[in-house]
């Protein structure tokens, strides 16, 4: 990543404050229905499945694989690389978070991949839940 522009920043908002808090001590943190269970992210107020308003969040393991992805050529936008591997993670708990990929060169991504968060200080206020592939 460059030093041209900053890192969009995230806005915590009650329902995925515990997500980004999360980054700081290495918790990936997602969020749970408290009725049915059902795992879900982005965090929000309501379960799509059973409508229930209740939630906690449990600590994921911070593995699984890649469901899909996309690498982004152009348009270059600052401050990010390209070509930029973006891939929909679905984690070993059964929910799924969009992140980057690194440890890989972009070419050599595909569908099934398994993979680990490596939780990244990208800037002295921002550490993201990037993903790296598993080694074995
Ligand atoms: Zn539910």
């Amino acid at each position: 990543m460059t030093d041209a522009a900053s890192m969009p920043k995230p806005i915590a908002t009650s329902f995925s404050r515990e997500f980004w808090e999360g980054m700081g001590r290495g918790e990936l943190r997602i969020q749970r229905c408290a009725g049915c269970k059902l795992l879900r992210h982005p965090p929000g107020p309501m379960c799509p499945h059973c409508h229930s308003l209740d939630w906690d969040t449990i600590v994921s393991s911070g593995r699984g694989h890649v469901f899909s992805f996309v690498v982004v050529h152009h348009p270059p936008v600052p401050p990010f690389s390209y070509p930029n591997a973006i891939a929909l993670i679905e984690l070993d708990e059964g929910t799924r978070l969009v992140s980057n990929l690194v440890g890989i060169d972009p070419a050599d991504v595909a569908i099934g991949l398994r993979v680990r968060v490596e939780f990244t200080r990208v800037e002295d206020d921002l550490v993201l839940p990037l993903f790296r592939p598993e080694t074995s």
